[in-house]
């Protein structure tokens, strides 16, 4: 599991991919343009001197935990780096394409992100910290020294700012753009227009390496934006109660896609206990497969939550109902880092997604290992079958189909596709 800073860089491998970047944006026709913004926490070192500095690797650890999360759901692979400058300082760089509005949105996102409490962290409670970012989009040439510097400097005048959390080191305005609130309000709209996106991740039968079928996860393509990735469209529709809609406009789009797909591949949605909370999540769900004649045994829920809820009974029953029907359900995210022990034992379940933070580790490090072989042996006890996300390597493939494990999921097969590219992809 990850539980240091493995994927941040260090400031020497920072600088010289920096480097590299700008050199390269130098020697081609049209560069693919760098964006860099340093991120600061302030209160950090108060919270090394009031609990002590194993809270304060604590909280940086989740600080890393979480830019490295925000970067892989808005970035494409290998386009980004997160570096840590020593103390509480992050560098966040991208070499895509990226609009200066795009730019300083993702930084506040990012801002909200790292904002939200650290709860349960060992020996302090709930710890919150305060971000501050200084944003910059180099010109081709300028170099890491340069950057770090300009960035240094304008982050220094940020945390003077208790009004600023994001600054512009290029003397440039900060842009009137989109704060987040007004990306918020445009969430109802945006599913109106259907700007929001399907894409599917093949899943795979380890024992056959043949794909069985797909996951459906969602993008939201923002006119101005451009590309929001998953994480952030789901928190954008926690803070602004939508939710609901939102996962009901997906199953929906998702469900009508994979009707056109061969009879063999199956479908796995993503659903919320607090979709599962709505009375009338069961009879609409129904009425979606009836309408769209997709096969109810071809359906999967992957029940995914970051918090408990406290009452799961109804949802039970809920689950229940859908299952007498021939869908499945599997428990997402398991071994995350919060427990979902409870839902274990709750829920009417007949499969668990062992989360990628489970994966990570387990050809390197013994205890992921027995870890893993813990939770295998636990769900063969439940009669739960085991499917692991998250599959980079063949390596990982090889030892997972060893210990037992039926399905993957990872960029090993395939990143997540559009519906043609899916299709595509599938033996004939
Ligand atoms: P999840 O359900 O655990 O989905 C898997 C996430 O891991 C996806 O990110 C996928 O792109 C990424 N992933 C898959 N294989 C690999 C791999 O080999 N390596 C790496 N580094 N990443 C991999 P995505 O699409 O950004 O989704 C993030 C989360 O957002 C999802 O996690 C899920 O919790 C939520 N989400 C996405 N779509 C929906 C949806 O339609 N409804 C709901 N309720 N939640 C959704
Ligand atoms: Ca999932
Ligand atoms: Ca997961």
């Amino acid at each position: 599991m990850r539980d240091d800073l493995t994927g941040i860089y260090g400031v020497a491998a920072a600088r010289k991919t920096l480097d590299d970047w700008q050199q390269e944006a130098v020697q081609q026709g049209r560069p693919a343009p760098v964006h860099a913004m340093l991120l600061g926490l302030g209160r950090f070192d108060a919270i090394n001197l009031a609990y002590g500095e194993a809270v304060g690797d604590g909280a940086l650890v989740t600080v890393a935990q979480r830019i490295l999360h925000f970067a892989e759901d808005e970035f494409e692979e290998s386009h980004w780096l997160v570096a840590r400058l020593g103390g509480g300082n992050f560098l966040l760089a991208a070499h895509e394409a990226c609009s200066r509005e795009r730019w300083q949105w993702l930084a506040e996102a990012l801002a909200d992100a790292i904002a939200h409490p650290i709860v349960e962290l060992a020996g302090a409670g709930t710890v919150r910290l305060s971000p501050r970012i200084a944003l910059m989009r180099p010109v081709p040439g300028e170099g890491a020294s340069l950057i770090f510097d300009r960035l240094a400097e304008t982050l220094e005048q940020a945390r003077g700012q208790q009004s600023r959390r994001v600054l512009w080191a290029d003397g440039g305005l900060t842009v009137p753009g989109k704060r987040s609130a007004m990306v918020d309000a445009d969430l109802l709209s945006a599913i109106d227009r259907d700007e929001i996106e399907i894409v599917f991740q093949p899943q795979v039968d380890l024992e056959t390496d043949a794909i069985i079928g797909a996951e459906a996860l969602a993008r939201w393509q923002h006119p101005e934006l451009g590309r929001i990735g998953a994480g952030q469209l789901f928190a954008i529709a926690e803070r602004t109660d939508h939710v609901a809609q939102l996962s009901r406009h997906i199953a929906k789009t998702a469900l009508a896609l994979a009707s056109g797909w061969p009879d063999s591949m199956r479908l796995s949605i993503n659903v919320t206990p607090a979709d599962l909370a709505a009375p009338s999540f069961a009879g609409e769900l129904l009425a979606l497969l009836s309408e769209t004649g997709f096969a109810a045994d071809r359906l999967t829920l992957e029940i995914t939550e970051h918090v408990l809820l406290a009452d799961l009974e109804d949802s039970a029953a809920m689950l229940s109902i859908l299952r007498e029907e021939g869908i499945r359900v599997a428990l997402d995210d398991f071994g995350a880092g919060f427990c979902n022990f409870r839902y274990l034992k709750l829920l009417p379940l007949d499969a668990i997604k062992l989360d990628r933070a489970m994966i990570d580790g387990i050809t390197e490090d013994e205890r992921d290992l027995a870890v893993l072989r813990g939770i295998i042996a636990m769900a063969k006890a439940l009669r739960l079958s085991v499917i692991a996300e998250g599959v980079e390597h063949v390596s990982q493939r090889d030892l997972l189909f060893g210990e037992g494990v039926e399905f993957y999921q990872g960029f090993l097969c395939s990143q997540p596709v559009s519906q043609a590219e899916f299709l595509r992809i599938l033996p004939v």
